[in-house]
């Protein structure tokens, strides 16, 4: 029985082909234009639904919904056990449907059932961490050195309304991540979800209406980037913009949201370093390399695609690395062997299949991969081959920019004097990974390489509980962790002469 067969709804029930509205003050509604864009499968081309095209008038509408809401109070001054209660039956929901959830990202955007279905425990341990945050959110009180008696304390408050920017390559994470805590806070939001990936933002939409979340707190306006999410983020009305995407949409949004001063977060792209030292475990080390740069068809912004290799051991663990990417099966992310699905879309395979082209007119030896793949059904989608790149050079564009493919970029390295230097030597600064058995060595790295995660003898693992960021152009602020939930809160001073 395929994976497929196993699934409890049948893939039919909600990717059907018809018009999948937006939600906008607790009902889901046509654009104001009339709009719609297609959504289709990019393992087979297949329509999957017509969605409502957000503009800038379905913006504002959106935004006037959580304006009211969050300004009536009704979910910032709702008592913190009634918010948790109603968040935490939305964890109950994701939990009993994710199938359905996972089933519904695996037909939008490609990624096979084995990684979406994988993501259960994290999508509903996020949803519970947030949900228990609601009740855990306390101010301060501080002595201070003022002569005569002054009380002071602090009272942690909600920003205001969130407009949440999600992109496409993990969409019910990036959904549950932002909003979860955008909620847990007490804000409110309009999410404006990826045009390749709008219909488990709906789906998640429609469960936390189920779950008593009141109409208005969480509004879904799928539409174009330029169009809907430039609307959002120079809205006057919107008080953050919680962004996830490229570095270039980030900038944008940055320079949009200028016109009101918005409170911005920014979780951006990255050209992440992964080091193997010839100590290192390498029956974990190569599979581990392997699937830092290869999982979801890299589309990962914290991807190890730069792969640095002692020397000595370069030959034997670039091969086996490459060997690795050839055994990965690859094909519709709904069959149950598959380990790898396409990529996104047309523009996406062209992105990917051009760095072929780039790294190759650079004097890269391709060591495996480096195709477009079109045998038999998979020429009807986006597939392209798991990718090594040898005797790359650090200056080499294949080393420097973000390919969102999956494609390593192996470099070898001799001795560790400059090693650290040149892992630096990159404006973004998102993940690193290190395979050593040499604990000193360990900390040494941890400690100078300037990203937000470094992961040693593993790579890419990620929990509810710890913060996740990026250090220089990979963005600021930090999604996971407690800290999460505070980028959502005001700090207010209060001052009350005693004496
Ligand atoms: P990618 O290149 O991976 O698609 P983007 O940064 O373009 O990443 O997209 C991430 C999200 O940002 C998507 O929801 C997209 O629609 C949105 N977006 C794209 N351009 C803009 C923009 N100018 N203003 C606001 N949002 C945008």
């Amino acid at each position: 029985m395929t994976m497929q067969e196993r699934l409890s709804i049948p893939t039919s029930s909600y990717a059907d082909g018809g018009v999948k509205r937006m939600l906008i003050d607790g009902q889901f509604i046509e654009a104001v234009a009339g709009a719609t864009f297609e959504s289709r499968n990019p393992a087979t081309g297949a329509l999957l639904a017509h969605v409502a095209e957000g503009d800038g008038t379905d913006i504002d509408r959106a935004v006037a919904s959580a304006r009211r809401a969050f300004d009536d109070g009704r979910w910032s001054r709702m008592k913190p056990f009634d918010r948790q209660t109603i968040l935490s039956r939305f964890a109950d929901l994701v939990e009993s449907r994710h199938e359905e959830i996972a089933c519904l990202d695996t037909l939008d955007m490609g990624s096979p059932l084995v990684r979406t279905l994988g993501n259960r425990r994290r999508a509903v341990g996020m949803a519970r961490f947030y949900a228990g945050l609601t009740t855990a959110l306390r101010g301060e009180t501080i002595d201070n050195s003022i002569p005569g008696e002054f009380f002071t304390y602090t009272l942690h408050e909600p920003v205001g309304v969130v407009g949440a920017i999600i992109p496409w390559n993990n969409p019910h994470i990036a959904f549950i991540w932002k909003v979860g805590a955008a909620l847990s806070a007490g804000c409110t939001v309009v999410l404006k979800p990826a045009e390749e990936a709008s219909l488990t933002a709906l789906l998640l939409g429609e469960m936390l209406l189920e779950a008593g979340l009141p109409a208005g707190v969480v509004n879904v306006v799928p539409g174009r980037g330029e169009v809907a999410g430039a609307a959002l983020a120079q809205h006057p009305d919107v008080d953050q913009i919680a962004f996830t995407g490229s570095t270039a949409t980030g900038q944008a949004i940055l320079r949009a949201s200028a016109g009101n001063l918005k409170k911005v977060t920014l979780e951006l792209g990255g050209k992440s370093p992964n080091i193997v030292f010839s100590d290192a475990d390498l029956e974990r080390a190569v599979p581990g390399a392997a699937m830092a740069a290869f999982v979801n068809s890299g589309q990962v912004c914290s991807a190890g695609t730069r792969l640095f290799v002692d020397r000595s051991i370069y030959e034997e663990f670039v091969e086996r690395v490459a060997e690795f990417g050839r055994s990965l099966l690859i094909g519709n992310g709904l069959d149950e062997e598959t380990q790898l699905g396409p990529v996104v879309s047309q523009a996406q395979l062209d992105r990917v299949t051009g760095y072929f082209t780039i790294g190759r007119d650079e004097g890269a030896t391709v060591l495996s991969g480096g195709v477009r793949l079109v045998e038999g059904e998979l020429a009807q989608g986006y597939f392209v081959a798991p990718t090594v790149f040898s005797n790359v050079r650090d200056e080499m564009r294949v080393a420097r920019d973000e390919i969102f493919g999956p494609v390593i970029s192996a470099i070898p390295f001799d001795g560790s004097d400059d090693l650290i230097a040149r892992a630096n030597a990159t404006t973004f600064g998102l993940g690193a990974g290190l395979w050593t058995r040499d604990i000193g060595r360990a900390h040494t790295f941890a400690r100078a390489i300037r990203s937000g995660s470094v992961w040693i003898n593993c790579y890419n693992q990620m929990d509810p509980a710890v913060p996740f960021g990026g250090y220089k152009m990979s963005g600021y602020g930090r999604e996971g962790g407690v800290r999460h939930v505070e980028e959502f809160l005001n700090i207010k001073s209060v001052w009350i002469r005693t004496d």
